[in-house]
């Protein structure tokens, strides 16, 4: 794939759902700057293929709760690529430990709360300043941000409850930076998908099995990370940039009431 001249930075894009947005993004000729946690050798080989479809791949360590990691992170992705184009806010995680919210723990709370939606909230400020720069300085800049958020902002699960109003807030968040970045031509949209066979889900994953034979999704399958791949590339691409703040549902059916 040749260059498209630009570079999309994805958090927690060295495996699952964040991984497959970069393939689907390394395919549409986007360089990848990947931000997760893990060790450089942990992901090499998330790397190395990406590198296979043609990216220029830059790779981050860095905590998206640490506000002076984030920091680094974009000074790199200057550094090395001298432009940003699509911000991907993918890292997030579980709580620990599902516990009722009759008994569950407030660091456990803290905890979710900060990776999912603070250290999101405040990449995407410095994000969206520096894309308001290059905006300035260029009038044919083209720039989106999309934020991964889940069926959980609308969907109450009593035994994770931190994590529902994690993405609650980071559906919110989508729409406040949709509405300030507008006047910029900088849209910002959410994906919010629903069970995706990632590590994240493989511990429940007999529980989901069992609630999908039941009957729980219209479209009867567990969701691949590719699927919301898909979304992100559509978004990435402007297939629908007059939609800026809105939500495209990658659940298979779920949130689809029925009767
Ligand atoms: P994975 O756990 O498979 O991958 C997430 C990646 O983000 C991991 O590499 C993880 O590292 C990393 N990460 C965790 N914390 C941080 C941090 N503080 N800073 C930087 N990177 C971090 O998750 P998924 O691919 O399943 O999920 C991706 C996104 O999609 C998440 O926001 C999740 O909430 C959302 N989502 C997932 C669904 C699913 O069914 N899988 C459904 C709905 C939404 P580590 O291995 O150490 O955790």
């Amino acid at each position: 794939m040749t260059s498209n001249g630009k570079t999309a930075l994805i958090t927690g894009g060295g495996r699952g759902i964040g991984l497959a947005i970069g393939k689907r993004l390394a395919n549409e000729g986007y360089d990848i700057a990947v931000g997760d946690i893990h060790d450089e050798s942990d992901v090499k080989q998330a790397l190395n293929g990406l590198r296979d479809l043609g990216a220029e791949v830059l790779y981050c360590r860095a905590d998206v709760t640490d506000a002076a990691a984030r920091a680094e992170m974009l000074a790199a992705v200057k550094r090395n690529f001298g432009r940003l184009n699509v911000l991907v806010n993918n890292a997030g995680i579980a709580p620990r430990v599902r516990a009722d919210i009759l008994e569950a723990a407030e660091q456990s709370f803290e905890e979710v709360m900060r990776v999912n939606l603070q250290g999101p909230y405040f990449l995407t400020q410095a994000v969206a300043n520096w894309m308001i720069e290059q905006r300035r300085a260029a009038d044919e800049f083209e720039g989106c941000i999309i934020n991964i958020g889940s069926i959980s902002a609308v969907v109450a699960s009593p035994s994770r409850g931190e994590y529902c109003i994690s993405k609650a807030g980071v559906s919110m968040a989508t729409k406040l930076w949709a509405a300030r970045l507008g006047e910029f031509g900088i849209p910002v949209y959410e994906i919010r998908p629903g069970i995706i066979a990632t590590d994240m889900t493989s511990k429940v994953r007999d529980k989901y099995d069992k609630l999908i034979a039941e009957g729980l999704l219209v479209q009867s399958r567990w969701g691949q990370p590719d699927d919301v791949g898909k979304a992100a590339a559509m978004l990435a691409r402007g297939d629908i940039a007059y939609a800026t703040g809105q939500v495209v549902s990658v659940d298979g059916g779920l949130t689809l009431q029925r009767l």
